[in-house]
């Protein structure tokens, strides 16, 4: 029979590597709690019709990679209906807002996830079927604030903070405004009639683009394309006087605020409900795929889901991409230790460690359990590959309740009484 593998694009994230994991999503916690952000969970699948109506039916994702499938009915009183596992989470965030009419709280939502997204894509290093994001959303009703050039602000400020106590040093900050949904309008007519004489030189993807959205051709990737791009109109020509002057107030609180950021005149970002601010964080230990996390402003994706006026802004960033980039930079962890490995001596002690090991573990000190069927030199190595010390449990220490222990950064071994083996035990090495 053929062993049956992880399907193409998805993994399994083994200890110790899940560790770094664990201390990504810890700090994002701690960070969003800082700015006030609470935690959203939403459904990993969704109607399909709510990615088709935010993201926009001509994107990439929409058009090509979205696993949709029709849900048959299991009783009559049921429908089939098609759906799709979430590409992205910010339209299963705005879906969430609207049902539970969180609008009518007049407050600001900051509302934060982590979880996988699912996309058909080419699977290669940093970009898989299944992959983590880390993101969060503010939204609102106008009269709480949700249009304040501020938010974006302190959304980029949040950023920078998390990406810096993660230790990633070297991001850059790459910023851009799309205007409102009318800038947009009047630029995508623009670039139509501009593609009008280029698009035959371009390649087929920009080819159809020119027609049907010709913004997602300031997101092509041939190389053969760019200079042609280089010369198009740029759209902060066509952007109105409110637009511009949201766009001068975020950067102006950046530059008060001292974070660094460069402005990306292409940076249109592949989903259709971005406004005003776009932004990427990339990163150069990432190769090809260098895109650490993304975002922006969507102030009519509400609306364009049925739900009231809702301006908000968010990012998602790429777990696995941040993962690839402090092993680029060295800064995983060692595989934590765990404080103690208790070696009984004899079958017969096995009972008793096990006690002896609840009574530790209780104490809130980390404990792994061995077996007494090993020899001590099987005990004693795998203790040193786990542990910081090891605790011996012979007939002769359960009697006298006076334990051997050895210390593997110090080699010291000492008898140290049951009563204190848990303060012992929980000191820092030797
Ligand atoms: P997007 O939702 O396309 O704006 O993507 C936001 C971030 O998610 C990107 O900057 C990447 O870091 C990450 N990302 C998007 N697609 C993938 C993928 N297929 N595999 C891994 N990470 C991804």
């Amino acid at each position: 029979m053929s062993t049956l593998k992880a399907v193409r694009g998805t993994r399994d994230l083994l200890p110790p590597e899940v560790s770094v994991w664990q201390r990504i999503e810890s700090t994002a916690r701690a960070v969003f709690a800082r700015y006030n952000f609470g935690e959203i969970r939403t459904p990993v699948f969704e109607d399909t019709a709510l990615f088709s109506r935010s993201v926009g039916e001509e994107t990439d994702i929409v058009s090509k990679e979205m696993y949709t499938w029709e849900d048959r009915a299991r009783a009559q009183s049921e429908k089939s209906q098609s759906l799709t596992l979430r590409p992205e989470n910010t339209a299963g965030v705005v879906r969430a807002y609207i049902e539970h009419k969180l609008g009518e709280t007049g407050q600001l939502q900051k509302l934060y996830y982590i979880g996988p997204q699912f996309r058909r894509e080419r699977p290669q290093k940093g970009r898989y079927r299944q992959f983590s994001q880390i993101g969060a959303e503010v939204i609102g009703p106008p009269s709480a604030g949700s249009e304040s050039p501020l938010r974006d602000a302190e959304v980029l400020e949040m950023l920078a903070t998390l990406l810096d106590e993660l230790g990633i040093t070297g991001w850059t900050l790459e910023i851009n405004s799309v205007g409102s949904a009318a800038d947009r309008a009047r630029y995508n007519e623009t670039l139509r009639t501009a593609l009008v004489p280029l698009a035959p030189k371009m390649c087929v993807d920009c080819q159809r683009r020119a027609v049907t959205n010709p913004l997602r051709v300031l997101d092509c990737k041939v190389p053969e394309d760019q200079p042609i791009i280089d010369t198009l109109p740029k759209i902060v020509d066509s952007l109105d006087d409110a637009s511009k002057a949201h766009f001068v107030a975020v950067t102006a609180a950046l530059d008060a605020a001292g974070v660094p950021y460069k402005r990306n005149h292409r940076l249109v970002r592949g989903l259709d409900y971005y406004t005003r601010t776009t932004f990427e964080f990339t990163h150069g230990g990432l190769g090809a795929q260098n895109a650490l996390l993304g975002g922006g402003r969507y102030d009519g994706l509400s609306e364009a889901i049925g739900g009231p006026k809702a301006p908000g802004i968010g990012f998602a960033i790429g777990e696995d991409r941040l993962v690839l980039t402090l092993q680029a930079l060295n800064q995983e962890t060692a595989p934590p230790r765990v404080d103690a490995y208790i070696a009984p001596l004899g079958e017969s002690l096995n009972a008793p460690a096990l006690a002896l090991a609840r009574e530790l573990r209780r104490a809130g000190l980390s404990v792994e359990l061995g077996d007494g069927s090993f020899r001590l030199k099987k005990s004693f190595d795998t203790a040193d590959k786990t542990a910081r010390r090891i605790v011996i449990l012979g007939e002769d220490e359960l009697q006298s309740g006076i334990l051997t222990v050895k210390d593997f950064s110090s080699g010291i071994q000492t008898k140290v009484p049951r009563a204190e083996l848990a303060t012992h035990l929980g000191m820092p090495g030797e």
